[in-house]
């Protein structure tokens, strides 16, 4: 079983190849799909050359099927998808919704692990 991310919504699979799908909108309001990588702590992300997000800039991200908003219940900054790993483990991953901020969060249960330099931000919200 190979490791697969899903909407915390409609359940739907989020990975192709090796990339995160995400509808997602900037701050003005225009939209664009967003590749991000499967591989936490990998921060390359993928966009069209025409859709600007600066550094800094807070995206919303949202699920390409059900286009319910991936947003994290434990911080505003973070986005919330959900993972399952080869043995069947199911983890919600939350990130930074924020370009150029590497934070990311893999928790089950009370069992956090961090990824990205920026983690420690916002590690005492996501515990
Ligand atoms: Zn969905």
């Amino acid at each position: 079983m190979a490791t697969d991310f899903k909407c915390p919504h409609c359940k739907n699979l989020l990975n192709v190849s090796d990339n995160l799908v995400f509808s997602t909108r900037n701050r003005w309001g225009k939209e664009g799909i967003v590749l991000l990588h499967p591989g936490l702590g990998n921060y390359s992300v993928i966009m069209h050359p025409g859709f600007i997000v600066p550094k800094g800039e807070m995206l919303d991200f949202y699920c390409p099927y059900c286009n319910q908003q991936l947003l994290s219940e434990r911080n505003k900054n973070l986005a919330k998808i959900l993972m399952r790993d080869d043995k069947g483990s199911e983890y919600e991953i939350h990130f930074s919704r924020i370009a150029g901020q590497h934070s990311t969060y893999k928790i089950i249960g009370n069992n956090i692990e961090i990824f990205g330099e920026d983690a420690p931000e916002y590690l005492d919200s996501v515990k």
